[in-house]
């Protein structure tokens, strides 16, 4: 199946609406003549009957629990079918499990396995461009709900292979059989169940029926805008997508969205075990019992590697915030006599070849001003690194901002590969092992 059928063009990359004028601005006409009104009736009505339906229903428990049961499960439809199996292809199911997904996620009355897996490979492939059916960068309304209400937001004729799924029976059936499935597993199931199971007809028509659509509808929008907006960027931060508890436990477990972007055939979206992933610990049950295999992860490394480019790019930022010491080279070099005959105007101290003026710590000084005192005009290194106490990485910190100068002949020369292995050893003290980080 063609999502293209009928638009008449073999090119690669066709806009959306081939007859138009590029580079004209859009009429409001167009805008009009674009705008999808049948979905603006099946995304405001359910939410509008919801509130009726509250407002003048008394909420029995038993259909509350049941609602709210049917929500996360057909929940799984979208995300363990919809999502990481026919979209991304992240493990193979059965027979009867996909089939199970497809009677599920027709719940939920969102458009075909076909149409949706189409516009999320666009959106994979385009993200955050024009192209992208839920462009996070045209702002959170758009992304959200936006998009929804225009034909051309999902552009046809996208270079996007969809032959696997053209191939799926089970896609083909649930395509051909839509509006039964939807109505039947969306409103006539969750009806009876409450109805024939406790007497709540009443209930299963607004709770399990409208809210619980209107619900399973805002929250899978939110994979699309608040996935794009709230939280890190764990592994990249090249695109919006970022990782959130808060869209993880809205959304059965995609709410890692960074993870999910730059590993999207991975079958996890949450890879640590205390963040919220149902949908992963659903896949990995029906692997258990025989109705899922070939579960793929990405190497651990790579995830690692990704990890830490960003770990390391925060740190440099903020390594490019603080000040650090001046750079030895940029130090005068002063000789031994020089450096007495100033220290008798100025508190000079010598440490580790460096001379240090302390004027402003004299007083600040937690062992006393007289034991800086008794240094002055000395080599006082010994004294510093452990001779009477030895100091802290704060010390050694605050010591380097209060350089002043290079003794001549009194530096310690290391070549590189010393400076390595100080700097793996742990003995170089911070400031200098950061701009060791720094320097090589
Ligand atoms: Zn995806
Ligand atoms: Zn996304």
């Amino acid at each position: 199946m063609d999502p293209n059928a009928g638009s008449g063009s073999d090119q690669a990359v066709t806009p959306a609406r081939p007859s138009a004028p590029s580079c004209q601005p859009i009429a409001w006409r167009e805008l009009i003549n674009d705008f999808c009104w049948h979905r603006l009736f099946s995304i405001v009505a359910p939410p509008i009957v919801s509130v009726y339906g509250m407002l003048t229903t008394r909420t029995n428990h038993y259909t509350a629990l049941f609602s709210v049961g049917y929500l996360i499960l057909c929940g799984f439809g979208i995300t363990a079918g919809y999502h990481r199996l026919w979209s991304h292809r992240s493990y193979n199911a059965s027979r009867l499990l996909e089939y199970v997904l497809a009677l599920l996620a027709s719940a939920n009355m969102q458009p075909s396995i076909y149409k949706w897996c189409y516009a999320h490979r666009i959106h994979h492939r385009y993200t955050d461009t024009d192209l992208d059916p839920y462009n996070a960068r045209r702002g959170l309304w758009w992304s959200h709900i936006g998009w929804i209400f225009w034909h051309s937001s999902v552009r046809l004729g996208m270079p996007i292979n969809m032959s696997d799924l053209d191939k799926n029976p089970v896609v083909m059936w649930q395509q051909r059989w839509y509006w039964p499935l939807a109505i039947l597993m969306g409103y006539v199931v969750p009806i009876l169940v409450a109805g024939l199971g406790w007497g709540d007809w009443r209930g299963g028509i607004f709770y399990a029926g409208f809210l619980r659509h209107t619900l399973s509808t805002q929250f899978t929008l939110s994979v699309n805008s608040l996935a794009h907006y709230l939280g890190e960027m764990t592994y990249d931060d090249k695109h919006t997508p970022r990782d959130h508890w808060i869209t993880a436990i809205l959304t059965n477990g995609e709410g890692y969205h960074n993870f999910h972007h730059q590993y999207p055939m991975d079958y996890r979206n949450a890879i640590k075990w205390h963040q919220w992933d149902p949908t992963k610990w659903f896949i990995f049950a029906c692997e258990k019992v025989g109705l899922a295999s070939h579960l793929k992860r990405f190497p651990e490394n790579e995830i690692q590697k990704g990890a830490l480019a960003m770990q390391l790019k925060k740190a440099r930022a903020l390594s490019d915030r603080l000040q650090w010491p001046p750079d030895s080279n940029e130090l005068p070099v002063i000789t031994w006599e020089s450096f007495q005959e100033q220290a008798e105007t100025r508190p000079l101290v010598l440490i580790a070849g460096f001379i240090h003026d302390l004027s402003a710590f004299l007083d600040e000084h937690p062992g006393g001003r007289r034991h800086l005192e008794n240094n002055i005009g000395r080599d006082a290194t010994s004294f510093f690194f452990g001779g009477v106490y030895d100091h802290s990485n704060a010390a050694h910190n605050l010591l380097s901002m209060m350089r002043v100068g290079v003794l001549h002949g009194g530096m310690e020369v290391q070549t590189e590969a010393e400076v390595l292995r100080s700097l793996a050893e742990g003995v170089i003290p911070l400031s200098p092992r950061l701009q060791g980080l720094r320097a090589y």
